[in-house]
């Protein structure tokens, strides 16, 4: 039997990628088996799926094959989905077998955080993969189809729960993508609503609110209602109950409002506070120094002591430096503490249209739209070089 110690990533989201990809730079030859665990056989590019899920850009520039990021002789790639982690006997249940592991990395990311709103889980479509956003895709346009038929009002009317960053970037492309829809089904685009409801008192919370009120003009002049202020307090087939009771009929619901754990983690018996484990400065589940958890399951505290929040440029950082504390654990060095370093936040308000802040400059417009694709080329770039920035970039 080999000695070999066994590394097995669960996830290969911007987390378990950017583990694997480093990892295949630290280790030398045999120091390590490492396996990387997804549910697809591609990697899906999150912060994109606004896109595609509105019909603003297609599936494919969302999605690599894993194979093309990593080297199939440095890392095994199973293509499985995990049901179940046993840290008790270091065990990965597959729905077809099971893994054991030495080390264990957990990227399974979140899971939408319906905080118990009724109906919710069962009415609202989320923007969470490939597959959900060519449910929104397909759904968006029957609903345009069915309007020519049966003529039932709700049906152009579109309710986007949550005016966080992915609310306000899906609510910008079905603006830009709706009035070209409207056109090709023959709607008057003013019969047609796209309702952003969030409960806090202003869109993009924790935003600076300069570039907040300049991007909901932004939007306002594209055709958006904002309802802020006002939460959603249950959602139907039909539509939404808000505030004290008021109905918005919306044969459409899309709920962005919020993000936890991956179930699998608090199954697993983690501590979890919405189902994310505060893990330590080295990036390990607290009493498990051989479980790393990274990415939006995992839980960090600035040193303000607010928490991080879920995204994709922390989980990216947390997957260098877990494939770098992995190597100084097998190697028995010292391991490093996460520092996060702040590139700073871009929110698309679509079709040439942004606002960004980084370090203290405020950009907005056209200047901060081209940021945001930078920021894109860039995560193309680190994870597949010039290749993969030419063959699924965004250029225009
Ligand atoms: C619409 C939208 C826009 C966003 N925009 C931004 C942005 O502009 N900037 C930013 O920094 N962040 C953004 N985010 C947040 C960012 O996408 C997440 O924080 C990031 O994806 C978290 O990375 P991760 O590695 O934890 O998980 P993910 O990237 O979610 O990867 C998890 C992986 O685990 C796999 N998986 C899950 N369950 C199982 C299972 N049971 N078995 C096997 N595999 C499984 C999934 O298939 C996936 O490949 C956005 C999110 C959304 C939804």
């Amino acid at each position: 039997m080999s000695s070999i110690p066994k590394i097995v990533i669960v996830g290969a989201g911007y987390g378990g990628i950017l583990t694997a990809q480093q990892l295949q730079k630290e280790l030398k030859h045999n120091e390590a088996d490492v396996t990387l665990i997804n549910r697809h056989d591609y990697h899906y590019i999150t912060t994109h799926l606004h896109m595609p899920a509105a019909g603003t850009d297609t599936i494919e520039h969302s999605r690599i094959p894993i194979a093309q990021l990593i080297d199939e002789f440095k890392v095994d790639l199973v293509k499985g989905t995990v049901k179940e982690i046993i840290p008790k006997e270091k065990k990965i249940v597959l729905e077809d077998g099971s893994l054991s592991y030495d080390y264990l990395v957990i990227g399974l990311g979140g899971e939408p955080e319906t905080f118990g709103i009724p109906g919710m889980d069962k009415f609202a479509l989320t923007i969470r993969s490939i597959n959900s956003v060519r449910l929104i895709r397909e759904h968006i346009e029957y609903q345009l189809a069915l309007y020519k038929n049966d003529g039932k009002p709700g049906r152009l009317n579109f309710v986007v729960g949550g005016a966080g960053f992915s609310g306000i970037e899906f609510v910008a492309e079905l603006a830009d993508r709706l009035p070209q829809l409207a056109r090709a089904y023959d709607i008057d685009f003013n019969r047609i609503q796209i309702i952003n409801v969030e409960a806090a008192p202003t869109a993009l919370p924790g935003f600076d609110p300069e570039l907040v009120e300049y991007a909901m003009d932004v939007l306002k002049r594209k055709g958006v209602t904002f309802r802020i202020g006002i939460p959603i307090k249950e959602c139907l087939q039909d539509g939404v109950i808000v505030g004290e009771g008021e109905k918005i009929e919306a044969c459409t619901v899309v709920w962005t409002g919020g993000i936890r754990g991956n179930g699998l983690i608090e199954k697993a018996g983690f501590e979890v506070m919405r189902g994310r484990v505060k893990i330590d400065d080295f990036l390990r589940a607290p009493g498990h120094d051989d479980i790393f958890i990274i990415g939006d399951s995992s839980l960090m505290f600035n040193p303000e002591g607010r928490p991080y929040p879920p995204t994709a440029q922390i989980a990216m950082q947390q997957g260098v430096l877990c494939a770098k504390n992995l190597a100084a654990t097998l190697r028995k060095k010292e391991l490093h503490k996460f520092v996060f370093s702040n590139k700073g936040t871009v929110a698309s308000l679509g079709k040439g249209e942004a606002v960004a802040v980084v370090g203290k400059r405020k950009i907005k417009g056209w200047v901060a739209a081209q940021l945001k694709k930078i920021v894109d080329l860039r995560y193309l770039f680190i994870i597949g070089g010039i290749p993969l920035v030419l063959k699924k970039g965004r250029f225009f």
